[in-house]
């Protein structure tokens, strides 16, 4: 994972940074069982995966929430996003119009009294988007391959931004978010939403379901999902991260899975250094620096343009096939 979903106490300015892992409530929603994020009140930053709902009364259809490490961030942290992506922003695929098929939709997100402020916000949402972009385009050329989102975009083809404003009580809860979008018509099976918070509560969150089998079938080739990223993570690893649980990376069939919807693998945009509740990490696999801001450093557990017949992408779900991708595979349905 990129080094700003690490706790970086000294840059917060906060002490601790403890592990912490966390089984999540696992309301049923609509036949999908969703996680639920609690409500972090702490003034330290914690670091958290989710583990994994174990609800299977659905199953495929079952959704695990990735919970990304919990950043609270001095609420007089300037509006920024936080941290920073290195890899260049690439502008989305220009197609007229910009809506048509599976689409990754950005969506700012207000909560209660605060005010609207996409006025300010939207360029920092738009540049995130384009930094995931950039990352995906990246990851694919590692293997000889092109992949880009399928952002749906404005009719100047730039990144589309919808703008939601959810009660005061949905900032601090990701199902709530979820939840009340979703009342709002958030609905579409062609859509992943990606939601800018405006709020701190957390760092990242993403839902994935476990579904592991290859083909356009796959739950995870349909919408719709959430993603969620707050202020402190606005930034295209953070949203290329939680955008990518939403196309159902990392398995927890894959080789170096956590277990916990993330690999072990570091460097790498999924991957962590440590699995939450174990301790089976031991060493640095991939140790370029660019690759945490890369898709499956090695290529071998959820993102190959190209897997080797036989090979555990082959054979399992693999995200570079997702018909949410310009370059993937066919759409369910
Ligand atoms: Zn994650």
């Amino acid at each position: 994972m990129s080094p700003l979903h690490r706790p970086r106490a000294a840059a917060l300015g906060v002490l601790a940074a403890a592990a912490l892992a966390t089984t999540l409530g696992v309301p049923s929603v609509s036949g999908v069982t969703t996680a639920s994020a609690a409500p972090s009140g702490a003034s330290t930053s914690t670091s958290a995966n989710a583990t994994a709902s174990t609800s299977r009364g659905q199953e495929p259809e079952v959704a695990d929430l990735a919970e990304e490490h919990r950043v609270l961030q001095p609420e007089t942290a300037a509006v920024s996003i936080g941290v920073t992506t290195s890899t260049a922003p690439l502008s989305p695929k220009c197609t007229q119009p910009g809506t048509s098929g599976n689409r990754v939709q950005a969506v700012y997100a207000y909560y209660g009294s605060l005010p609207n402020r996409i006025g300010s916000l939207k360029p920092y949402i738009i540049d995130a988007m384009k930094r995931a972009n950039g990352i995906v385009a990246a990851s694919a050329r590692q293997t000889g391959g092109s992949r880009q989102l399928r952002i749906a975009t404005s009719a100047n083809c730039q990144p589309s931004v919808a703008v939601a404003h959810l009660s005061s009580s949905a900032a601090p809860s990701f199902a709530k978010t979820a939840s009340e979008l979703t009342a709002k018509g958030y609905v579409h099976s062609t859509r992943k939403y990606m939601v800018f918070a405006d709020a701190r509560y957390i760092c990242g969150l993403g839902q994935t379901y476990n579904d592991d089998q290859p083909g356009r079938k796959n739950r995870n080739n349909l919408g719709p999902q959430f993603a969620r990223v707050d202020l402190g993570c606005w930034s295209g690893s953070a949203a290329a991260h939680e955008i990518f649980h939403t196309l159902g990376a990392v398995q927890k069939s894959a080789p170096h899975s956590d277990t916990a919807l993330h690999c072990r693998d570091e460097k790498d945009l999924m991957c962590y250094s440590g699995a939450a509740g174990t301790s089976v990490y031991t060493s640095s696999t991939c140790t370029t620096t660019v690759l945490d801001e890369r898709l499956d450093c090695n290529k071998n557990d959820y993102f190959h343009t190209n897997p080797k017949a036989g090979s555990y992408l082959a054979t399992h779900w693999n995200t570079a096939r997702s018909s949410f991708l310009w370059g993937g595979g066919p759409t369910y349905g």
